[in-house]
């Protein structure tokens, strides 16, 4: 099982890769424990990436695809990993792929936890912490009225990077960074979208549909509302199950034909947001995606 995860902060992609790793025994590996570690041990590429942190700059994607080689090569990722934190942006992406090619690795799936905005803010805007004992509680599940940590008493507080105005920009940024990552797997074939609201087991149970089902072949999907020029082509020359199945009423022809022009208004509509919501500052990129399932 070789696999990416992608998911915004506080969709609980941290929590469903543990579940993976654990059914799995693949390990999990985020970039940044990959670089705290190395730094730790003093490797060559962990003195690299010190001397370049020290001086205020980010590490570079060599570094990090480095040390994600030497990861990958341990005999704990044998049976294969899931990967998490990495590829951030296209150029890591296509690197990514490159490495993998190299190493005979190719990505089974990448995972995409689709949680609504609205939710990423309730659970985040929501979460505090217990400075004594570290333990993360939520204003949600947490019994009215108490604000102390019920297994030290310590007053919990909330984390500077928990405050609405920052969760809101996080998940801005993540959105953007996140948007092309989506249409490059996707072009791949290798995109799952998986829906991450619900309970804990269910979720963690369609994250392992999502990560054993069989690849798509690329050209056969389209995300969103603006399918690309090949997945366009592609849904021409295939069947189209709705289309048949609306067409078999009668009056055939008559309804047929609404269909067709109801599906070109709809189609036009689509465009014309897609393109609004391309200047407007979009919210998330999961929304066209999560469309789909509609
Ligand atoms: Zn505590």
């Amino acid at each position: 099982m070789r696999i990416v995860l992608l998911g915004a902060p506080g969709s609980g992609k941290g929590t469903q890769a543990q579940l993976l790793q654990a059914r799995h025994g693949v390990p999990q590996v985020s970039s940044g424990d990959l670089l705290r570690d190395a730094v730790a041990r003093g490797t060559e590429l962990g003195k690299k990436a010190k001397a370049v942190m020290e001086a205020g700059q980010l590490v570079s994607d060599d570094i990090v695809l480095g040390l994600i080689r030497d990861r990958l090569s341990r005999p704990d990722a044998a049976n294969g990993f899931i990967l998490d934190g990495f590829p951030r942006n296209i150029d890591q992406a296509n690197s990514l792929d490159a490495l993998l090619r190299e190493i005979g690795q190719p990505l089974d799936a990448v995972l995409l936890l689709d949680v609504r905005h609205a939710t990423l803010m309730q659970r985040l805007a929501g979460r505090r912490i217990c400075p004594k004992c570290g333990s993360v509680y939520n204003v949600s599940t947490m019994p009215a009225g108490v604000t102390v940590c019920p297994k030290d008493g310590a007053e919990v507080y909330q984390r500077p990077d928990d405050k609405e105005d920052v969760i809101a920009k996080r998940l801005e940024v993540y959105a953007q960074q996140t948007r092309p990552l989506i249409k490059h797997y996707t072009r791949l074939g290798l995109l799952r979208t998986v829906a991450g609201e619900g309970e804990l087991d269910a979720v963690a149970e369609r994250m392992e549909a999502a990560a054993l089902s069989k690849p798509i072949p690329a050209g056969k999907i389209s995300v969103g509302r603006k399918p690309s020029a090949v997945a366009k082509q592609a849904k021409r020359k295939a069947k189209k199950p709705v289309a048949k199945a609306k067409a078999a009423r009668p009056p055939a022809r008559k309804a047929a034909a609404k269909v067709a022009s109801k599906r070109r208004k709809v189609v036009k509509a689509a465009k014309k947001s897609a393109k609004k919501a391309k200047t407007a500052r979009g919210k998330t990129s999961r929304k066209p995606v999560a469309r789909k399932k509609k």
